[in-house]
């Protein structure tokens, strides 16, 4: 039996005619370089780009636009203001403890009047 190795050679990638990234979130769309505004708690932190699909208007961010927008947000203080917090019973009320942090950040002080109103899936509180 004759043993021979084959060599076929390595095959060039090929260059398709749609040289583009698809979408890993619908696998359908074509993704395009665009621009996205970034916030948080409101606050704005930036443009950063990112490559958005046509067809699901998902929107990836590169992990170095990440990164910045992580830097920012610790620069403004606005890094690890989001707390776990629980429900206590006061009297026929219900009382929500708000984190130290939050409250030095959002100048909330004892006594302050407050307006408190339902949103959908959160209870929003207006200062
Ligand atoms: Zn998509």
């Amino acid at each position: 039996m004759k043993h021979e190795k084959i060599s076929k050679g390595f095959s060039k990638p090929k260059k398709s005619k749609n040289n583009f990234l698809k979408c890993p979130s619908c696998e359908k769309g074509k993704l395009s370089k665009g621009k996205i505004k970034k916030y948080l708690y409101g606050e704005y932190l930036g443009e950063y780009p990112v490559e958005k699909c046509n067809k699901c208007g998902e929107s990836f961010l590169d992990s170095s636009a990440v990164k910045k927008i992580e830097e920012k947000a610790k620069q403004k203080g606005l890094w690890g203001l989001g707390f776990e917090t629980k429900i206590t019973k006061t009297g026929n009320s219900l009382a929500v403890r708000i984190p130290k942090k939050i409250a030095d950040h959002m100048k909330v002080k004892d006594g302050k009047s407050v307006y408190v109103h339902p949103g959908k899936n959160r209870i929003i509180i207006d200062l």
